[in-house]
């Protein structure tokens, strides 16, 4: 058995979600009685074995690579790597770049491929995962027939501890061609400081906040406690915010250690997106909102009183 993880660094370095996918996959590789190998794309060696420290046995320093967005000729170039490295599994996070690698790669090995994966397999033989479904209602489990198999983990699976393991470091100059076959164009940032499916906190708001020109206080919550920008479905409709914002079912799905929802009903559409949050904070007028059946605390009042109240004592 042999089983790869494959993440592509940002800004020459790592998140927090991909040091808990090194930790989940280390875990995954124990319990498949197996060695994993981290392929690192983009990270400068210092960082690809700091990150393969939370629980690689072996870590694969790529560079030389077409760009990340050059989606044809990157598999290409990786292709012989994961084809010796993952000949039973392959695994990726949830980014948009790994979910499109993950997709072509299945197809070019012939692998079964399984999203959405946030949990250890029930057994490995035969192959039987847990997975949500219907908006994280209902838990189903998934047999795998097939004998090689691409996986995609959640955004925050894993407990990351670092330095857990000693890897051998490899580096290795691939030599990508780029001729833009297939592009894959993506644009992630919420605030445009950090991607939002990256922060750790996230404050998010909904039609209760009424309009665009109320995004003031969500804003300076926001810069106080660090965290990205997030919004429902219809504030995005709306065009009161960029679609990049809009969580849920349809939008992203983020898993923060803090999501603030500001003026949310909690439809199970958005919870979709932010039920994989450590801590759910939620402010509504509307005592009986669904939103608070999934927040760990709830506010019931209104934004325009509550948000000033709870800056001023967070400043303090
Ligand atoms: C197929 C499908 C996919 C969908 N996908 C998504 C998705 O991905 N993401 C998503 O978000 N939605 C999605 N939706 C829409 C979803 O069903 C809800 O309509 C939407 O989430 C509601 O957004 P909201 O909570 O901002 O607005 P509303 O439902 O209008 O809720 C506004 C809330 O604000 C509260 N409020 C009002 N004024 C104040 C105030 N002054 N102070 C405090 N609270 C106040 C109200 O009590 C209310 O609970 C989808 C729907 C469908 C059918």
């Amino acid at each position: 058995m042999s089983i790869a993880l494959y993440i592509q660094g940002r800004n020459r370095s790592y998140t927090p979600h991909q040091s808990g996918w090194v930790a989940f996959a280390s875990s995954f590789a124990k319990s498949a009685d197996s060695r994993l190998t981290l392929i690192t794309q983009g990270l400068p060696p210092d960082k690809a074995a700091q990150l393969g420290g939370f629980g690689a046995d072996e870590v694969m320093v790529v560079d030389g690579m077409p760009p990340v967005s050059d989606l044809h000729n990157s598999i290409e170039a990786l292709f012989p790597l994961f084809k010796e490295k993952g000949k039973t599994f392959i695994l990726f996070g949830n980014d948009t770049h790994s979910k499109a690698l993950a997709a072509l790669i299945a197809a070019r090995l012939e692998f079964g491929i399984v999203t959405g994966v946030g949990a250890l397999p029930e057994s490995f033989s035969p192959l039987v995962l847990t997975r949500k479904a219907f908006s994280g209602k209902v838990l189903t489990s998934t047999l795998v027939g097939k004998p090689g198999v691409v996986l995609v983990f959640n955004a925050g699976v894993g407990e990351a501890v670092a330095g857990i393991s000693s890897p051998v470091i490899a580096e290795l100059h691939l030599n990508g061609n780029s001729d833009e076959g297939i592009v894959v164009d993506s644009e992630e940032t919420g605030d445009g400081k950090q991607l939002l499916t990256d922060a750790l906190r996230v404050v998010s708001g909904g039609r209760g906040m009424k309009g665009p020109e109320n995004w003031k206080p969500l804003e300076e919550l926001a810069s106080v406690l660090g965290a990205a920008l997030a919004c429902s479905r219809p504030v995005s409709d709306e065009g009161w915010r960029s679609h990049h914002e809009h969580v849920g079912q349809t939008g992203k799905v983020i898993a923060p250690e803090l999501y603030v929802a500001c003026g949310i009903s909690g439809a199970i559409q958005h919870v979709a997106g932010i039920n994989g949050s450590k801590v759910i904070v939620a402010i509504n007028k509307d005592k009986e909102a669904p939103i608070f059946e999934v927040a760990d605390y709830g506010i019931v009042g209104d934004v325009n009183t509550v948000l000033p109240s709870l800056i001023k004592a967070l400043k303090e």
